[in-house]
């Protein structure tokens, strides 16, 4: 292969916002990016050409399923996971820590790792820094993440809640930091992957700005190609979010892609678009897909609502996707009202083309020096009042 493993490019900077390339061996990634999530070698209800129309130039696969079944170690005997799913395009793992702790059960963490029972059949199992990568390895990941330590934020905007765990948070940040040089070593130590393969580190710190400031000096002080905002998107409310991103996207290098990982609502990701994060991951518009959630410019929309029972428009006028050009909304609403799998696999499909048909309207906006603008037209047309936001 001769495309670079990894080259970063800035192509027009609009305030914090920016949008470029990243290049990397299986392909180019355009930024500001979402990265569908393929949980367990697929992007549920979607086949691989679809999700490549869709204009994703790159999915998410978890490392904690994978590890738990098929195995990372049949997927490598099955010549890694873009053969075994049929997807050439880049794929992101996470590196199962986020999951080892939210999923799992009888979970212990020592300075070693985490040992926890699988959530499917009770199996014993320990994930370390060093596995992790060693995972991701077998996987074929071409974004490899650090493993980090999750801790669980306290619900909702409440700052003083969150300021009486600030020593947990600080404990998990400054392990999180020495798992990330861990990671970094065991990644380096991966010959050919680690050849053509890149590796980021996550920051960490909870919702204190002091704490994510150490931790980005010490990703920094390591190195990665790229740098993920990590441990947001865990329960605690928008306006605390977007709050860390006023500072955290700040405190990593302007010349790497900065991730937030597990993010999220289409208003979120406008947020923090304009704070200046490049890509993102959420289940939010499978999952949805899944329950009669559609995403539409005026807000999201529930199909199992009477009043779709005889609309004969499409899910939202304005989307240029296949599903929309074909179905109304009657007909996808009786799919889903009689569980028809059908209904998710069109849903789906829908919501699937909405976030990437709002990146691509956020990449052209930051080009035309415009996001503000895009921003404030999009929010105020999705955040009617009338609106329950998902
Ligand atoms: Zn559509």
């Amino acid at each position: 292969m001769t495309a670079p493993r990894f080259a970063f490019t800035v192509a027009a900077t609009d305030g914090a916002a920016r949008t470029g390339m990243l290049a990397l061996k299986r392909g180019t990634i355009r930024t500001p990016a979402f990265m569908p999530v393929g949980t367990a070698a697929t992007v549920k209800a979607m086949r691989g050409h679809e999700v490549a129309a869709s204009g994703a130039d790159i999915i998410l696969g978890n490392t904690y399923h994978l590890m738990l079944r098929p195995t990372a170690e049949r997927i490598a005997r099955l010549g890694g996971l873009h053969r075994f799913m049929g997807w050439d395009r880049p794929i992101l793992t996470d590196s199962g820590g986020y999951q080892v702790m939210s999923l799992g059960s009888l979970t212990k963490v020592t300075e070693e790792g985490v040992t926890f029972a699988s959530h499917r059949d009770g199996s014993r199992h320990a994930v370390t820094p060093e596995r992790s990568i060693e995972i991701q390895r077998l996987l074929g990941s071409d974004i490899v993440m650090a493993f980090d330590e999750l801790v669980a934020l306290p619900k909702g905007d409440d700052v003083a809640a969150h300021a009486a765990g600030r020593d947990a948070v600080e404990a998990a940040m400054a392990r999180s930091m020495r798992w990330a040089l861990r990671s970094r070593a065991a990644f380096d130590g991966g010959g050919d992957h680690a050849a053509n393969a890149s590796i980021f580190g996550i920051q960490q710190g909870g919702l204190d700005e002091g704490l994510r400031g150490e931790s980005a000096a010490a990703l920094r002080d390591i190195g990665f190609d790229g740098y993920a905002i990590g441990g947001l998107a865990v329960g605690e409310g928008q306006a605390a979010m977007l709050g860390v991103l006023d500072y955290a996207t700040a405190q990593l290098p302007a010349d790497a892609p900065r991730y937030l990982m597990g993010v999220g609502k289409p208003d979120d990701i406008v947020g923090a678009v304009l704070r200046g994060v490049y890509m993102f991951d959420c289940v939010l518009p499978t999952r949805s897909g899944r329950t009669g959630q559609a995403f539409t410019r005026a807000g999201p929309i529930n199909l199992r609502n009477a009043r779709f029972v005889e609309d004969e428009g499409p899910l939202d006028p304005a989307c240029p996707c296949p599903v929309c050009a074909t179905a109304s909304r009657a007909y996808i609403s009786h799919l889903v009202r009689s569980d028809e799998i059908l209904g998710a696999m069109l849903m789906t499909e829908h919501n699937i083309w909405f976030y990437q048909t709002l990146m691509r309207d956020l990449r052209a906006a930051i080009a035309a020096g415009r996001v503000a603008a895009f921003a404030a037209e999009f929010l105020a047309q999705y955040q009617k009042p009338s609106v329950t936001l998902v």
